[in-house]
């Protein structure tokens, strides 16, 4: 089946989507496996592809949300204008990698690796 995945187009600043064809639309491995630079939400079908994509354009150029790019494995991750104000607030820099890699960074020192 084709799904309509949300991704950051770094060269023009704005999200985008693409059709990609899944085996399984509930299987999260196939779709994030396909592209780094997906982010967020994915749709069934184009028309809401093409609101929720607007949308999010409209809430970045806005400054709610914030695009950022993981330093440790490379993919786009979203900050809220709500988590940036939370560091802000708390003196602290905005992270710097996605939540896959903070979460694993937490657990390998845990581990004391
Ligand atoms: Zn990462």
């Amino acid at each position: 089946m084709i799904i309509y995945k949300e991704y950051w187009d770094e060269k023009s600043q704005e999200v985008k989507f693409k059709e990609i064809e899944v085996a399984d639309k509930n299987d999260p491995a196939t779709i994030e496996s396909n592209c780094t630079e997906f982010i967020n939400a994915y749709y069934t079908d184009k028309a809401s592809a093409e609101n929720g994509v607007a949308r999010f354009n409209k809430d970045i150029k806005a400054e709610k949300f914030f695009i950022k790019k993981c330093k440790e494995c490379g993919i786009f991750f979203v900050i809220s204008a709500d988590e940036k104000q939370w560091y802000e607030d708390r003196g602290m820099q905005l992270p710097k990698r996605c939540e896959k890699c903070r979460k694993k960074r937490k657990v390998d020192k845990t581990n004391g690796r």
